[in-house]
């Protein structure tokens, strides 16, 4: 057998090499906010496994309610039967829609196999066939997702042709539109609908259209909230072309912005929502949650999955749901936000950092810091007029691959932290539960790590 010493070198030589890592060494232990190495180093985990552990590793309600259900029932197959944590998690659930009309359920194992369910129902639902989603979205690998996803060419290069009837419009992200740095939200808002009319009138008409999909808060691609006026504008558009709304909250979901859903600050109504990541805090699970009046239609057998809606993933999603309740998840995240928020627009604002930190952005605890590029200097930063911008300098050289040498240093120093897309920007995905204490730590070693590049 491999010699434990040798495990790492074994993994590294016949794990694939399509799989990128940011950390060396073999992962043993998780516990709460910190991991933990074969090689003695341990990490303060401000990636939460990209989103996932909100609750912390191995919190010891949901790994209990797990194992409890290990003892007990592992697997039914859903089409097979029913199994009670099946049910028990649609209990749960049912009064933190973001609507009340979202009550019919369908769990899948991951985000991607979701948004593909959720693409399948539209065009049950509709009759129609074509997609719209946003440049810069991320919705998954597998085929039809992948299509769907539109933050890095890296994901699909290679690989085409991908699911057909896909088409695209800006995301109100000044970079999706080519605008400077400092254009308002309403004007990106306004200018992205504006495409998505041109769309409809020209490239996808709305008797072919079943769906638009959007994140509400802009994930890989670069951490940015929607403003609450395009969510409102996408409705109004899908309402008067019957067109449905997927909203993926996959990254966004189960209090991650502060509120259990992101979507609740526009008030806008989902036709069909898309769940997984924090729903099951490491257990694999993802769900499409729609509305019985739809999805009644539906010829029984059309949907399934040998492992869909897994009987202990289920059973640790009832806990997680039950412990985030408990443990009053929402004023944690709340409070750590704000502490969060105001570490980083105290770096922003330091004179000596001051012309290298674009922007702080966010909702709750999925917060992204975007650093200036030496192409934003020459290009749209000279644009910049805003009060939000207007002490920025010019004339400063910016440092290439800002973000990326600023999650190194991270690492370096302790933290586990990712950047996104293709865009210089850093994400901050704390725990929900992160202590006052762990936010503190982190916003240190990030200070730190900013200060040591731009040097
Ligand atoms: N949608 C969004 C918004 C995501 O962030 C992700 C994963 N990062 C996915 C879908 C795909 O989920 P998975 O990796 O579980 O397939």
């Amino acid at each position: 057998s491999v010699a434990p010493e040798d495990l790492y070198s074994f993994g590294v030589k016949h794990v694939t090499k399509g799989l990128g890592r940011i950390t060396e060494g073999i992962m043993t232990k998780g516990e709460g906010s910190y991991v933990y190495y074969d090689n003695g180093k341990q990490y303060l985990d401000f990636t939460c496994g990209i989103g996932v552990t909100g609750l912390g590793h191995a919190h010891p309600k949901v790994s209990k309610a797990a194992a409890d259900q290990c003892m007990n029932l592992v697997h039914s197959q859903c089409s097979i039967a029913l199994h009670e944590p099946y049910v028990r998690l649609i209990e749960r659930l049912l009064p933190i829609m973001p609507h009340p009309s979202l009550d019919s359920f369908f769990f899948w194992n991951s985000g991607s196999e979701a948004v593909e369910a959720a693409v399948k129902m539209a065009r049950q639902f509709t009759g129609k066939q074509n997609i719209i989603s946003m440049q810069g979205a991320y919705h998954g690998r597998t085929f039809g997702a992948m299509a769907l996803t539109k933050s890095k060419t890296i994901y699909s290069a290679g690989v085409h042709p991908l699911m057909p009837g896909v088409f695209s419009i800006p995301y109100p992200y000044w970079h999706q539109s080519n605008m400077p740095p400092s254009t308002s939200s309403s004007v990106l808002s306004a200018n992205a609908l504006y495409q998505l009319e041109l769309l409809l009138s020209q490239q996808t008409a709305p008797a072919d259209t079943a769906a638009i999909i959007v994140e509400p808060v802009l994930g890989e691609g670069g951490y940015v909230p929607a403003p609450p006026e395009f969510l409102q504008g996408l409705r109004d558009i899908c309402d008067k072309n019957n067109i449905l709304l997927i909203i993926d909250e996959v990254q966004s979901g189960f209090a991650r912005t502060g509120s259990w859903f992101a979507v609740e600050e526009s008030g806008v109504k989902p036709d069909i929502l898309v769940i997984a990541k924090g729903l099951g805090n490491g257990f694999p699970i993802s769900g499409v949650v729609s509305r019985t009046e739809l999805t009644d239609t539906l010829k029984p057998g059309s949907m399934g999955g040998t492992y869909a809606g897994n009987a202990v993933s289920c059973a640790a999603a009832v806990a997680v749901n039950d412990v985030m309740r408990e443990e009053n998840i929402l004023e944690n995240v709340q409070a750590r936000s704000n502490e969060l928020f105001s570490a980083l627009n105290h770096l922003k604002y330091d004179p000596s950092l001051n012309p290298h930190i674009l922007d702080v952005r966010g909702r709750g605890l999925m917060v992204g810091v975007e650093f200036a590029s030496p192409s934003i200097s020459s290009h749209s930063h000279a644009h910049a007029t805003s009060s939000k911008n207007s002490n920025h300098n010019n004339d400063v050289k910016h440092p290439a691959n800002m973000a990326s040498r600023v999650a190194k240093k991270c690492i370096e120093k302790g933290m586990l932290i990712l950047t996104t897309s293709v865009y210089e920007v850093i994400r901050f995905i704390p725990p929900l539960n992160v202590s006052k204490e762990d936010m503190k730590k982190g916003c240190a070693i990030f200070a730190e790590s900013v200060r040591e590049v731009v040097k």
